[in-house]
């Protein structure tokens, strides 16, 4: 009979990269992995996940602690999540403890039972434990909670709170107001379903998809459906849905931030008439929880969710969809930097299931992917109904003369849609007025102090702005240097777009639509019913406006200047342009409106392009893919990039250097190669200097295995004590 096991290996959320063994309380059940657990570490108790038990530890004895107490009864995360956690630390290079917290909502990482959510809770906020037990002493009410609260992280109903003080709600009342204590409300209601809406007539195209899908049932397989815009993605995802959760089981659908809109979610209960859960980082915490809990205990049949609801867990899950997989934002920048698509395909492997990978403009690496028969490749190459492709005209910026950044053929399609009532759309990336100030005697350029970039002007409020750090000054009328009144800007933003052609069309209605006009809530959702409604004639706007939105009465889309991104330090600036473009270019028409899409550019002969003006994507992934093959890029090549920073001028470059040196020892023996370090193409942001290192390999296997022997080292680094530093594994941002 083999020893009973004595210790757990529990997951604690600290920056260490590895585990903690425990005692475990004698007389109590052995804690299930999965469950969490109450555990001292230094001075403070925290909340781990337990990864296992065993029978022996290599601590010494008295070195060990014991576990405090267990919170969960039965398992948060069944094994296969389990093992997604666990292999998305060694993955990331990043601590357990972190990646599980990151799984779990907030308040179940706070102690709160795992079906808190729905029953009004008081608990302590971190200020509030934090509180001395002095600093009270005037209202013994407020501290006769305050101690019972400290005894119960996971906090009290107003029902336990009785037990405490019979007149306890004025009390706790003046506490919240001090941000001592936090509620959580809201009751948790199982969703709720919507009319049954009548499904449209499938292409052949889509049925062919929808049959690809469904033979995948119940197997490992990922599937890239690459459907032009307008084609009916979304009609072909409702269906493998619908056929899914008529069995009983559960579908998972992750969208990209921008794309979870209310409208989205409206669809789908339209047409499902099942219970969806919806996950995304506008929801408070309770309603997370809440969200949360349907999908663990499959009340919800779909759950939609931005990112993070990768991690959740649904025990019937039986397909993952990913829409605009391509999308950056599946791709977290800090903290714990996983990619949501690629775990997801982890994930589905993990638990035998197919997953769906839809896009226009599928990322080279699953195009790659597609082509070398790992993925399945689906296509809609069509739009639906009797709608054509737009067709795309480049404007040559070279031989135009511009008025405020609008060419003369430009400005003739805009009229010809206002002479028609019709909608046309100008896609500009550049909020504010104008991205540069300068003094036409002297020649300075307003910059950011903090920052190796220009201050933005924003005319309206006339201010400057750094769209790095976020710092404002105010709009000068002097030149700071010379004195002089002769300041101009210099380039155009959507600001100046929206200025410039209310002065060209003073008739028309101009509806401008990025981060500065939507920042009150709900004033993007007042704007596009009113370009709904027929209310705005031309739409200036940012890349807000380049996915999700089907505007009928939209033929016309205009590019201002698509060059930017062309000739980029980044690798993958080319396909996220055209990407962009291709987004953008797919709101000009629809059946009964042919679409225009006029582009303004100075490199019209760029192949870039010319995919664009044929409607090719796929021409455009040969050419890109070949590219990236002669320069060894992904996915030809596997990256980390090691990043420092430091608000003291060489500091993050220094530890880069030391890390290089230690690498030198162990790259003979590997197939890794290791680039100089060097500062990022943007060195100061925010006051911090920044660089990087970028790591190359062949292999998947041999980076991680360099990779897990440099860290160990690079964590003895004494030069890593005076920078931040952090390991991107895969990145999708090269600054
Ligand atoms: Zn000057
Ligand atoms: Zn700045």
């Amino acid at each position: 009979m083999s020893a009973a096991p004595r210790f757990a290996r529990i997951a604690v959320p600290s920056p260490l990269s590895r585990h903690f063994d425990y005692r475990l309380i004698a007389g109590e059940p052995v804690p299930a992995p999965g469950t969490r657990v109450r555990v001292p570490f230094g001075r403070q108790e925290l909340i781990g996940v337990v990864l296992g038990v065993a029978t022996q530890s290599n601590l010494p004895r008295d070195k060990l602690k014991s576990i405090r107490r267990s919170l969960d009864a039965e398992p948060l995360f069944p094994v296969t999540l389990m093992e997604l956690l666990v292999w998305a630390s060694a993955y990331y290079h990043h601590p357990i403890g972190e990646v599980m917290a990151t799984a779990l909502p907030v308040l179940l990482r706070r102690g709160l039972p795992a079906n808190a959510a729905g029953e009004k809770r008081f608990a302590l906020t971190e200020a509030g434990r934090q509180l001395s037990p002095d600093a009270l002493k005037r209202s013994p009410l407020q501290q006769r909670l305050v101690q019972a609260l400290n005894a119960r992280a996971e906090g009290l109903s107003a029902a336990q709170l009785t037990e405490v003080a019979s007149h306890w709600r004025d009390a706790i009342k003046r506490l919240t107001a001090r941000g001592l204590i936090h509620i959580t409300e809201e009751p948790c209601q199982p969703p709720k379903l919507a009319g049954q809406h009548r499904a449209p007539q499938l292409t052949p195209a889509q049925q062919a998809a929808g049959a690809a899908i469904l033979a995948a049932s119940g197997k490992f397989q990922c599937l890239l459906l690459l459907g032009v815009t307008g084609s009916g993605k979304t009609e072909v995802y409702l269906r493998a849905i619908e056929e899914v959760i008529a069995r009983g089981d559960q579908v998972l659908v992750l969208v990209p931030e921008i794309g979870l809109t209310p409208q989205l979610v409206t669809r789908f209960e339209g047409r499902l008439n099942a219970p969806v859960a919806v996950m995304h980082s506008g929801l408070n915490e309770n309603e997370r929880l809440c969200a949360w809990q349907m999908a663990r205990t499959a009340q919800a049949a779909v759950v939609i969710g931005t990112r993070s609801a990768v991690f959740t867990p649904m025990p019937k899950l039986a397909l993952i969809i990913i829409d605009e997989e391509h999308d950056a934002s599946f791709k977290q920048q800090d903290g714990f930097r996983y990619h949501a698509r690629d775990v997801a395909i982890k994930r589905a492997r993990l638990e035998n299931l197919p997953v769906l990978l839809g896009s226009a403009t599928p990322a080279l690496e699953s195009l790659h992917n597609a082509q070398q028969g790992r993925f399945q490749l689906l296509s809609l190459p069509e739009r639906t109904g009797a709608a054509q492709p737009p067709r795309v005209t480049l404007l040559d910026l070279k031989r135009l003369k511009r008025n405020e950044g609008i060419s003369p053929p430009l400005i003739e399609a805009l009229q010809a849609r206002l002479d028609r009532k019709e909608q046309s759309l100008l896609f500009l990336n550049r909020r504010g007025f104008a991205p540069v100030l300068m003094c036409h005697d002297c020649g300075w350029l307003a910059p950011c102090k903090r920052c190796d970039a220009r201050l933005t002007i924003h005319q309206r409020s006339r201010k400057l702005r750094c769209h790095h750090c976020g710092a404002e000054a105010q709009l000068p009328v002097t030149c700071p240097a010379c004195g002089s009144g002769n300041l101009h800007g210099i380039g155009e933003g959507t600001e100046r777009i929206e200025t410039a052609l209310a002065r060209l069309f003073p008739q028309a209605r101009i509806e401008r639509i990025d981060r500065d006009s939507t920042r009150r809530k709900g004033s993007l959702e007042e704007k596009l019913r009113r370009v709904h409604a027929g209310e705005a004639d031309i739409l200036v706007g940012t890349q807000m406006l380049a996915k999700g939105h089907d505007f009928p009465d939209l033929t016309l889309v205009g590019v201002l200047n698509a060059d930017q991104g062309l000739y980029s330090a980044d690798f993958r600036s080319e396909e996220r342009l055209v990407q962009q473009l291709v987004q953008v270019a797919g709101r000009a028409g629809r059946a009964d409106k042919p679409g225009e899409v006029l582009i303004q550019t100075h490199h019209p002969d760029n192949p870039a392009f010319a995919a664009l003006a044929h409607h090719d994507y796929r021409e455009f992934g040969r050419y890109a893919l070949a590219e990236r093959e002669a320069a060894q890029y992904p996915p030809f090549a596997h990256l980390a990039l090691l990043r420092a920073e430091s608000p003291k001028p060489d500091a993050a470059l220094a530890f880069l250097r030391a890390a290089h040196g230690h690498a030198e020892n162990l790259v003979e023996a590997e197939p890794v190669h290791l680039m100089d370090p060097v500062p990022s193409p943007m060195e100061r942001r925010a006051g911090r200097y920044r660089a990087q290192l970028l790591v190359q390999a062949g292999e998947r296997k041999a980076l991680h295995d360099f990779l897990n022997i440099w860290l160990a080292q690079l964590e003895g680094e004494k030069l890593g004590h005076r920078v931040r530093w952090s390991l991107d594994v895969d990145p999708v941002e090269m600054y």
